[in-house]
């Protein structure tokens, strides 16, 4: 439904830029105005815990572009990360999270809130980006365990050094990483011995079958085992059901987040209502 409206001609214009090559060029150039215009807008998701207390967000990007409609993240972040530009988007999401957590350190009912960002492997790349996280959350005056940083486990086929560096840096502040989508990758588990990350995202395709079908039930059990034995949080994404819900606690996972408990909205509101 988010991307409908407008003439067919618009419809097809859209189209054409999310599927050709010369489309993707024109989407590109279309980002850089929308960026300077102030069309990105981050979007916040709540996360619950098993009494379903609110115990964070996720910050969500939403681009709303003027020419081509509302954008879904999936259409324009992997033309982001080609091209780079992920990177000031990334630091701006950063920053809107801060703003954010600080704005919530004064409220007494929210101070305890986690944001959670999610982080493109080519930020994890970029030199001093670890230094970067310090300077902004240092800026800001928030307390750096309020922010946990997610990653994909796409992360981890390119430069696991290097990942395994900036998570230990942002670890020794305070930082809390996840390991997003998690059981959708190719990646070994070994590699969980040495990342240092606090939480594992279980991906939103097992949750959504995970009443129906026991081989969907079979992985997130799985994946609460593996968090209990390295002692990590487990969250759900995706949920979107009672039962999903009342069968993920059953199977223990520690936390959830899906449309069942909120979908996402502007972070302004986030800062004013209760
Ligand atoms: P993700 O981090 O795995 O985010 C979860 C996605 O599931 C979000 O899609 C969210 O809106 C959606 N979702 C949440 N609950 C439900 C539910 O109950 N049912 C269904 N069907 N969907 C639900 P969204 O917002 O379209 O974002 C898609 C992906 O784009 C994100 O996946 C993330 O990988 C990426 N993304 C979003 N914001 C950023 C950002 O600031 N930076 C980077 N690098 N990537 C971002
Ligand atoms: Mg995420
Ligand atoms: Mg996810
Ligand atoms: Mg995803």
């Amino acid at each position: 439904a988010r991307r409908e409206g407008g003439s067919r001609r618009l419809r097809q214009f859209r189209q054409r830029m999310l599927s050709e090559a010369q489309g993707r060029v024109q989407l590109i150039s279309e980002l850089h105005r929308g960026i300077e215009k102030g069309e990105l807008q981050l979007f916040a998701q709540p996360i619950v815990n098993r009494e379903r207390r609110v115990i964070g967000e996720e910050g969500l990007i939403r681009w709303f572009s003027s020419v081509l409609g509302t954008v879904a993240p999936d259409d324009f972040i992997p033309l982001a990360e080609q091209t780079g530009v992920i990177v000031e988007i990334g630091d701006w999401v950063l920053e809107e999270a801060c703003r954010t957590l600080s704005a919530w350190s004064l409220d007494p009912a929210r101070a305890d809130l986690t944001f959670s960002v999610n982080l493109s492997e080519r930020q994890l790349r970029v030199d001093g980006f670890g230094e970067r996280v310090r300077e902004i959350i240092a800026r800001h005056g928030v307390r750096p365990d309020r922010l946990t940083v997610e990653l994909t486990e796409s992360v981890l086929h390119s430069d696991l050094d290097r990942t395994v560096g900036v998570l230990g840096m942002l670890r020794t502040e305070g930082v809390q990483s996840s390991l997003d989508d998690f059981g959708t990758g190719y990646s070994s588990l070994s590699y969980l011995q040495h990342l240092p990350v606090q939480q594992l995202k279980i991906d939103r395709s097992f949750v959504s079958s995970v009443v129906e079908d026991p081989h969907a039930a079979a992985i997130a059990q799985t994946i609460v085992w593996l968090g209990r034995n390295f002692h990590l949080q487990v969250v759900a994404e995706g949920v979107e059901t009672e039962d999903q819900f009342s069968k993920l606690r059953e199977i223990g996972v520690d936390a959830f987040q899906g449309y069942l408990f909120g979908k996402p909205r502007p972070v302004a509101e986030r800062l004013l209502s209760a």
